[in-house]
């Protein structure tokens, strides 16, 4: 696994060869995409940042006047991405992901689990729907779910989450099912540049060796933490899909959520998710009322649980 950050190569005998400018396509992103690919049994094309892979994404495949089914209660920033779009004529309807998608759309945009509400999205009901589906995966890993073999034609990844897992690599990720529309949107991101570049492409394929052992660990500890907070007096509503280490739990207001989360000593105050660290923050002050005022998003690492347990018990107050 080399790195190689040039952006230009010699031309072959006069002609251009494999490579031959970094915005076209370079060997440590190519490789990146390869091992992302196989991983999720697709083919595989990276961008600078998950939102960026989203907007490259609904660019390349929309045209003004249509339509995105985006699932309710999904990654907040997605919905403001759509919203920025809207004046050059996208628009977007929220709908529960659990239950069939709306007719008259062209695009259908789920999240597997979503993120904070943590809901599966039916896939089967999805893929019935004739509009393209895409699967926002970044919670789930392909550890966890292959979407393209459930019938989705595009998953995408931030690979800033899981994937790279060390909190170091902004990077984001789009595998298509068919060959021809990677292609389409691989001319798409040339043109439009919204390329990785190759130093996080390197480091994608850093976290990937491990990215096995790291969700199994992590979903394990979240296993525990979920079922230690259900019994907990001060926690009422927690949210967990069964897998991945992500998780969410509701205390009893934003004073009681701004206590409990400044109050950890191992968990990190911080944003983001799918780290090594966990990290653990009110959702609140970034989403308004979309979310409950006392809702706080748990991002589990690879800390020994126990530990992670007594730092939140602390936290909450035993
Ligand atoms: N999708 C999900 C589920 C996310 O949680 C995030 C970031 O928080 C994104 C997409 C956007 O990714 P990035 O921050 O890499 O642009």
């Amino acid at each position: 696994m080399t790195l190689d950050r040039s952006t230009i190569w010699p031309y072959e005998d006069g002609e251009p060869g494999e490579y031959y400018y970094s915005r076209y396509a370079s060997p440590t992103v190519v490789e990146a995409e390869r091992a992302l690919g196989a991983l999720d049994g697709g083919h595989a094309l990276l961008y600078p940042s998950g939102s960026g892979a989203t907007t490259s994404l609904v660019l390349g495949l929309l045209k003004p006047g249509d339509t995105i089914a985006l699932a309710e209660g999904c990654y907040f920033g997605t919905g403001v991405t759509f919203e920025a779009l809207a004046r050059w004529g996208l628009r977007h309807v929220e709908f529960d992901q659990t239950q069939p998608p709306p007719e008259g759309v062209q695009l259908v945009w789920l999240e597997a689990p979503s993120n904070p509400f943590l809901t599966m999205p039916d896939l089967e009901a999805a893929a019935a729907h004739p509009a393209p589906v895409v699967v926002d995966s970044t919670a789930a890993t392909p550890v966890h779910l292959r979407p393209l073999e459930h019938g989705a034609d595009f998953v995408l990844h931030s690979a800033t989450k899981y994937l790279a897992g060390h909190d170091d690599v902004l990077l984001g990720a789009v595998v298509c099912r068919d060959a021809e529309t990677a292609a389409e949107l691989r001319r798409f991101r040339t043109v439009t540049g919204i390329v990785a570049a190759p130093d996080p492409a390197w480091l994608l394929l850093r976290g990937l060796k491990t990215l096995e052992l790291r969700v199994a660990r992590q979903t394990e500890t979240a296993a525990l933490l979920a079922e230690r907070l259900t019994a907990h007096p001060a926690v009422s509503t927690v949210r967990w899909a069964g897998l991945g280490g992500l998780l969410s739990f509701d205390v009893a207001d934003a004073a009681t959520a701004r206590r409990v989360e400044t109050s950890t000593r191992v968990i990190v105050n911080a944003t983001s998710l799918g780290g090594v660290t966990s990290v653990m923050e009110s959702r609140a002050r970034w989403e308004g009322d979309r979310v409950p005022a006392g809702l706080l998003r748990l991002s589990v690492g690879l800390e020994d649980p126990e530990t992670l347990w007594e730092d939140l018990a602390r936290a909450l107050g035993d």
